[in-house]
């Protein structure tokens, strides 16, 4: 049943979406010895069983190119989920049912036998390098899949606007669009998900929530890490399309969408949607509306860094950037004007990752008031979560004098880490924190634009020394 179409009285997932009549009991995770499923997937399973015990019948398969015993993959489960610091309730609930498959999932033969691997229609979790998920859907072809059968797919979703059609068209041959998940696993953090109760749950900010009270808005990822080890995906991929093309591009469809008269999967998503096909490199000039660096030797927190290009694993001749920054405008009554800067960069000295909403002056300071108003600013602050509202009061010293505060307060970092709100949501058969199909397509509709023009090296590659935060003149 799609949710659309669901009944009145039909059970409610905590998503608030109708729950499925095929409720997924089986989860195989294909590439269950990978980065992902280890560091990841399998902690936040646990931390969701540990949050929901009456979701301890699910049965989990492992699949993947290792071959693996069955002592092996418990241990390996078990490192993980201790690693995760799950209960060992948990744990045990989950290690009396797994069971893993050595499987090429690029083989049609092997994908049926996962597929058969439980009882029910099973979810199936392609943690795969995108390149061997996308053969495996073209295998799947020939492997019939019971009714209510789950894909859930990993970023990057294709490489540009047309591989993302041709990936969405495969899929759409498999299974119905709710029951494919594009995951973006930014749609289960607390702060960003907090982004529905700042904007709706408040009479306070919708009224100014537009281009006539809202000056600009930035929406900023920049952390300390380096590569971590992850050359091989992060020299071919950049900081445009790690991070911007995917979730910044999530996160500012949540900001400017239109408030939605439910959060259901349905209405949420045409919102986001509807917000993403509006939008477009500032002033339709890719070129002059993006900028990009990379950084070279430095030192961050005391630790030396070598130049970016120096990295193991990096190949120069990529020129790939580590750090993006690139202004949007959504053209729109809502935000017609306002520039929405997404920005995202590593081995910066100081974290910073938040939501910045900046307001227009006042219209008039009365006089007799004296000194400088700054904007009005609010900003969600991703992890520590927070939130924060800079604001203009009379000073402490000249009683008419204009001073600064900030009211901030810490927020609760959420039940689950996200990955436990994305396979929440994958148990539950409910896609409200995937990504639909024709979004993905709009994320690289708008992204391509920018890789065209740094293709054509229209835009230069500036350099900022690692533990500084970016190229000298850049705002931030
Ligand atoms: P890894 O390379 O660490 O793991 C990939 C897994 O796929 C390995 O277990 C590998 O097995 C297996 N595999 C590859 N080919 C086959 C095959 N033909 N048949 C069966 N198994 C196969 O990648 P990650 O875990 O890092 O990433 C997986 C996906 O998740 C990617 O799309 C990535 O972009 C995404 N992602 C990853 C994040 C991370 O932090 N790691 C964060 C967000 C998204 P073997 O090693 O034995 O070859």
């Amino acid at each position: 049943m799609s949710i659309s179409s669901a009944t009145p009285d039909q059970a409610m997932s905590v998503h608030g979406a109708p729950l499925p009549d095929t409720p997924i009991r089986t989860l195989v995770l294909l590439g269950a010895s990978g980065d992902l499923a280890h560091r990841l997937l399998m902690p936040a399973l646990g931390k969701l069983l540990d949050a929901e015990p009456q979701r301890r019948d699910l049965v989990l398969v492992g699949a993947g190119a290792e071959d693996w015993d069955a002592a092996a993959w418990h241990d390996r489960l078990e490192d993980s989920l201790t690693k995760g610091d799950v209960s060992r309730e948990t744990i045990d609930a989950l290690l009396a049912t797994t069971s893993y498959q050595r499987a090429d999932v690029t083989k049609a033969d092997d994908l049926r036998r996962l597929v058969q691997a439980g009882e029910a229609a099973p979810a199936l979790y392609f943690a795969l390098p995108p390149a061997v998920t996308a053969k495996a859907c073209d295998a799947l072809v020939d492997v019939e899949l019971p009714e209510g059968t789950v894909l859930v797919l990993e970023k990057p979703f294709g490489t540009d606007e047309a591989s993302a059609k041709a990936l969405n068209a495969r899929l759409a041959g498999l299974v119905p669009e709710d029951r494919t998940f594009r995951v973006d696993h930014f749609l289960g953090r607390a702060t960003v998900l907090n982004l529905l109760g700042v904007r709706f749950a408040n009479r306070i900010f919708e009224p100014v929530w537009n281009a006539g009270h809202v000056a600009s808005v930035d929406i900023v990822f920049d952390e300390p890490l380096t590569l971590e080890g992850r050359a091989g995906y992060y020299d071919k991929a950049g900081a445009l399309v790690d991070m911007i093309q995917s979730h910044l591009l999530q996160v500012m469809a949540l900001v400017a969408m239109d408030p939605v008269g439910s959060v259901s999967a349905f209405d949420l998503r045409e919102s986001k949607a509807e917000v993403l096909r509006a939008t477009r490199v500032w002033g339709g000039d890719a070129a002059l509306a993006s900028r990009r660096a990379r950084y070279s030797a430095g030192s961050i927190g005391g630790r030396e860094v070598p130049d970016y290009v120096h990295e193991p694993g990096v190949d120069p001749a990529r020129n790939t950037e580590t750090l993006a920054e690139v202004t949007l405008e959504i053209d729109n009554w809502r935000w017609a004007g306002v520039p929405f800067r997404l920005r995202s960069g590593k081995s910066v000295g100081t974290q910073r990752k938040e939501v910045v909403v900046t307001f227009k002056p006042v219209p008039h300071l009365p006089t007799g008031l004296t000194g400088t108003c700054e904007p009005d600013r609010l900003r969600l602050v991703m992890g520590p979560d927070a939130i924060a509202l800079d604001l203009n009061v009379n000073g402490e010293d000249d009683p008419m004098g204009i001073d600064h505060v900030t009211l901030d307060t810490e927020l609760s970092p959420g039940r689950l880490p996200a990955y436990g709100e994305v396979l929440a949501g994958v148990l539950d058969g409910d896609p409200l924190l995937a990504v639909r199909g024709d979004t993905a397509v709009e994320c690289w509709r708008i992204v391509d634009s920018v890789l065209k023009a740094w293709a054509a090296d229209e835009t230069p590659m500036e350099t900022y020394a690692a533990g500084t935060q970016g190229p000298e003149g850049w705002p931030v």
